[in-house]
């Protein structure tokens, strides 16, 4: 078959740079865009407009409305640190907890090297230059679908892509390539059966039955995509999550069974980034915060949304020595995201500090909706 031999040297530079998943597939039009719109329809998307917008969908629609010269597409996958392999700090202190992708470098910066390695060898190896593109996660692709087609595993009832020899913690990338190269065999098996785990072990019951998730319940969106505040009856199920969340794949058994225990050395846990210390962590200044989450994942939720996601951590652990941070979060944090769901923390916690700290906020605070907070904490408390 034309260019067998080019495509095995392709697969195995791309392990070379850590890829440790590589398949081939077609430039075709994915399957699952009618699923997508109806996803979209539905609004499970939430504020995530970028994905909804008429160019967003028609590139994801055809992958040649993207690169129209693409005739194959190759579809990596890199391995990311193992969840369980960070263990809780035994102190009885408040811990929240980080979704494993995120401890270490950002992704988008690790992977663009790689794959314009990647590309870089192609174009040697051929001798000219190919018409390409590439993407991270956040491209205008069906990703999954593109790497189940490729052979790279199957698309589980957590919507997560799980390698039946590896598991799911793996990040994916996509390299649209203007060059004909042999297609692999697509995952045609569906290895979930009758498992219901992730379904189940889901606090937010976000999982939906074609696949896909209500992203407005999910925990990673919460964290990370909402801007604003988080619905009150949703605070209370995302346990002590900061940041993203790993639970419906620690519970899939595929990865209990399979998974590595180390992912790429690019993301591995930097200081102290898989357990955060959150009654420290809510004193993080801007400065604090930039040095420590730079060329990170964390970024993306800013430093407002990450200090409202360490406060309703906290309000969730429940415990009375995070009352000090919440205190001091809602009386001097200039942040009114942060004071508002400190102030919930506070209430939700409870006792005479707390109590006391609600009063104190409520004869100062001047904006409206952190004061319709501390309204609600006081009676709650
Ligand atoms: Fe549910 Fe967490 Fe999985 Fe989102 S990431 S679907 S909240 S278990
Ligand atoms: Fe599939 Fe079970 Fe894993 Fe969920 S937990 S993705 S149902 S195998």
């Amino acid at each position: 078959m034309k260019n067998t031999g080019l495509s095995e040297r392709i697969k195995q530079k791309a392990h070379e740079l850590g890829f440790t998943l590589a398949g081939i597939t077609t430039a075709q039009p994915p399957a699952h865009q009618e699923v997508y719109r109806r996803w979209l329809q539905a609004g499970r998307h939430g504020e995530m407009g970028y994905l909804a917008t008429p160019s967003a969908i028609e590139r994801r629609g055809d992958p040649r409305s993207i690169l129209p010269e693409c005739k194959s597409i190759l579809v990596l996958g890199i391995p990311y640190s193992n969840p369980a392999s960070a263990k809780k700090p035994g102190d009885g202190r408040a811990y929240g907890r980080m979704a494993a992708y995120a401890w270490g470098e950002d992704y988008h910066e690790v992977l663009k090297e790689r794959l314009q390695g990647i590309v870089a060898f192609i174009e040697e190896t051929v001798g000219h230059r190919v018409p390409n593109r590439w993407y991270t996660d956040s491209g205008p692709l069906l990703e999954r679908e593109l790497a189940q087609r490729a052979g790279l595993g199957w698309i589980g009832k957590n919507s997560m892509l799980i390698n039946p020899e590896r598991g799911s913690y793996f990040l994916l990338a996509e390299i649209l390539l203007g060059l004909e190269l042999p297609v692999d065999a697509p995952m045609a098996s569906d290895h979930c059966g009758s498992c219901t785990r992730c379904i189940k072990a889901c606090p937010t019951q976000c999982i939906l039955d074609d696949r896909t998730l209500d992203a407005t319940r999910c925990i990673s969106y919460l964290t990370i995509e909402l801007k604003g505040s988080i619905d009150e009856e949703l605070r209370p199920l995302m346990q002590d999550w900061v940041y993203g969340c790993d639970i419906c794949q620690v519970v899939c058994p595929w990865n209990g069974r399979f998974a590595q225990a180390e992912g790429d050395a690019a993301f591995a846990a930097r200081e102290a980034t898989a357990w955060i210390d959150l009654d420290t962590e809510m004193r993080i200044d801007v400065q604090r915060f930039n040095q420590k989450f730079k060329k990170t994942p964390v970024q993306r939720a800013r430093r407002r949304g990450y200090l409202r996601n360490l406060t309703v951590a906290a309000g969730n652990h429940g415990l009375a020595p995070s009352v000090p941070a919440l205190a001091g979060a809602l009386l001097e944090e200039s942040e009114p995201l942060a004071r508002g769901h400190a102030a919930w923390a506070l209430g939700r916690i409870g006792g005479r500090d707390a109590q006391a700290a609600l009063d104190e906020a409520a004869r100062a605070e001047k904006d409206e909706r952190v004061r319709g907070e501390i309204r609600a904490a006081r009676e709650a408390s």
